[in-house]
């Protein structure tokens, strides 16, 4: 018997899993009918996250998240390949360091999904088979590194073998206290994490454990994505979220609140909400600052401080993300 499949790498059948009643909602909506079929940045999507769609009390926001469409070629001055100066602050082919005694590891070039708004998407990426050497080789030379970023893509992608021993490079330096994760699978593909879960539960041992979630929308969150955060959670490890804030998928206040509260149900506290990396072809994600802060200012005066999220832009060149 054919297996069902865990990606969609074409939007026809994505379109053909979800049924003919989102053909029509997706032909009837101007900001979603201009489809592109055969985009730079290929489309990519997870049959998990098509389920999310699915059950979605708003789906146009996840569908907004994950389809191409002809906006994406606008030419937008300001929106271009390397946004936020990834290339000027590599020191070996996936080793950034920006900012003081921290590092982030671009450990793949591989994502549980592709999203349109993503600021690595011209990003000129690679899977590099060595990753772990050269890791190693760097973290022998910087002592003062004490916090080591697992980014990508998405790490969790890698395989057990090779996510270990990556693991294993940053442990033998007993300068690396912290451990963080940066990760979108528990809301796209959390059968992958789950071949992680046993070393993940092993590394609150050695590590002080950060796992930074990339979640946009309350309807993203589901029982698997609790059973991931209640896991690690109990195992020791500190859970954080960040956010892109996006027109036509979270710009509204109750979105927002919504998305925090259910994050704090399912153990996670929100960390950022990023106003829009300009990568070219995603202007019209765009929200301005004034719009982004007064919808701090509302979720403020409706959740505790706790669960409110720190506006901030990333900046090229500068020493640390930039509140906004
Ligand atoms: C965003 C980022 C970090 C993490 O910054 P925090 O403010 O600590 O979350 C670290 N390194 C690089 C290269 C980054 O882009
Ligand atoms: S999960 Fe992050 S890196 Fe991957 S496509 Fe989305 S925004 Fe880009």
């Amino acid at each position: 018997m054919e297996q069902p499949k865990l990606v969609f790498t074409q939007i026809s059948e994505f379109l053909e899993f979800l049924g003919p009643d989102f053909a029509t909602l997706i032909a009837n909506d101007p900001d979603l009918r201009g489809l592109d079929h055969a985009p730079s940045f290929p489309f990519c999507c997870s049959r998990h996250y098509a389920e999310r769609v699915r059950n979605a009390s708003k789906p146009k926001a996840l569908l907004r998240e994950i389809l191409p469409t002809k906006a994406e070629y606008e030419d937008v001055p300001g929106f271009v390949d390397d946004p936020v100066g990834d290339l000027p602050a590599g020191k070996n082919e996936c080793v950034i360091q920006k900012y003081d005694q921290r590092a982030l590891v671009m450990t793949t070039a591989t994502c549980g999904v592709r999203c349109r708004f993503c600021f690595r998407r011209n990003y000129p990426f690679q899977n590099i088979p060595d990753v772990d050497v050269q890791v190693r080789n760097w973290l022998d030379t910087h002592s003062d590194i004490w916090e080591i970023i697992l980014s990508g893509g998405d790490p969790l992608t890698l395989s057990p073998s090779k996510f270990e021993s990556l693991i294993e490079a940053i442990g033998d330096h007993s300068s690396v206290t912290t451990l963080r994760i940066h990760t979108r699978l528990p809301v796209m593909r959390p059968d992958l994490v789950q071949q992680h879960m046993d070393l993940l539960k092993e590394l609150p041992a050695r590590f002080d454990c950060v796992l930074v979630s990339h979640v946009d929308h309350p309807d993203e969150l589901d029982e698997e994505s609790q059973i991931i955060f209640g896991q690690l959670k109990f195992a020791g490890w500190t859970l954080l979220n960040q956010s892109v804030l996006l027109k036509g998928v979270n710009e509204d206040a109750d979105t927002m609140t919504k998305l925090c509260r259910k994050l704090f149900q399912q153990g996670v506290l929100p960390y950022y909400i990023h106003q829009l990396d300009h990568a070219k072809g995603v202007a019209h994600f765009e929200i301005s600052d004034d719009q982004a802060k007064a919808l701090v200012a509302e979720i403020r005066t409706k959740l505790p401080g706790y669960l409110v999220p720190r506006l901030v832009r990333e900046i090229a060149g500068e020493k640390s993300k930039t509140p906004v």
